[in-house]
């Protein structure tokens, strides 16, 4: 049921939003502190290290945009491609991985969309975030914009001309087809995020970052515990 190139598939894009990140936390595997030890010989725990241990697996979260602007810094123009279902139930509100095989929510034909997963870094939060592109290219689309941005980015830099600037890319949402993207050269002394998106790169060379995650794969029981999805299935005859 991939339909990615109609309008259409913007109907199950999510309504207004007024929170920039999804309620729900990334999956990544959980590192949240808790070092209780039964049985276990103690250790020493430095926790600068435990610290950044905590920030760098739990910092990781998808990027919702709103009528608000929100200010992000380019650092990669690679994609992880994910497919999900946005689910509009309360319980849920927000995007929901695809199973693949057996996906509750392909059963009960709730359409699936695949979005580029691109991480960004946000300067007011001074964290890397994740944010899910549609594969629109429509002129006023978001990945048209980022890509005319990225494009620049990547420009071999003329030898006699100063260097470039890096920017920042304010993102606001009009609605499901219309995003207005500004840029401005990062003002001087700004924290660009050198830091936190070096370590972000590394992890994810080392494979203790799964994009993929930022998108919550919500399992058949619990899905089947939101009563309009449970209805569903009963009204289309699904016994899951
Ligand atoms: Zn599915």
């Amino acid at each position: 049921m991939k339909d990615n190139e109609t309008p259409s598939e913007f109907v199950s894009d999510p309504p207004d939003v007024d929170t920039k990140t999804a309620p729900l936390k990334s999956h990544n595997p959980p590192s949240d502190g808790n070092t209780s030890s039964e049985s276990k010989p103690s250790r020493t725990v430095n926790l600068l290290e435990l610290a950044a241990e905590v920030e760098s697996s739990t910092s990781l979260e998808e990027i919702r945009l709103s009528g608000d602007e929100t200010p992000i810094i380019l650092f990669t123009p690679e994609t992880t491609e994910v497919d999900l279902h946005y689910c509009p139930e309360p319980d849920i509100k927000g995007y929901v991985r695809c199973q693949e095989k057996e996906c509750l929510l392909c059963g009960i034909e709730r359409k699936q969309n695949r979005r580029l997963c691109l991480p960004v870094y946000l300067p007011t939060e001074g964290r890397v975030g994740v944010l899910p592109v549609s594969l629109s290219l429509r002129p006023h689309a978001l990945l048209t914009q980022l890509i005319n941005i990225l494009k620049t980015i990547d420009e071999e830099q003329p030898e006699d001309e100063p260097e470039k600037q890096p920017q920042v890319v304010f993102l606001r949402r009009e609605d499901n087809f219309k995003y207005c993207v500004s840029t401005r050269p990062l003002p001087p002394d700004t924290d660009a995020g050198e830091a936190q998106i070096k370590r972000f790169l590394s992890e994810k060379d080392q494979g203790l970052i799964d994009i993929a995650t930022v998108i919550p794969k919500i399992d058949g029981d619990q899905l089947k515990a939101i009563p309009e999805i449970l209805q569903m299935m009963k009204l289309k005859g699904i016994n899951g």
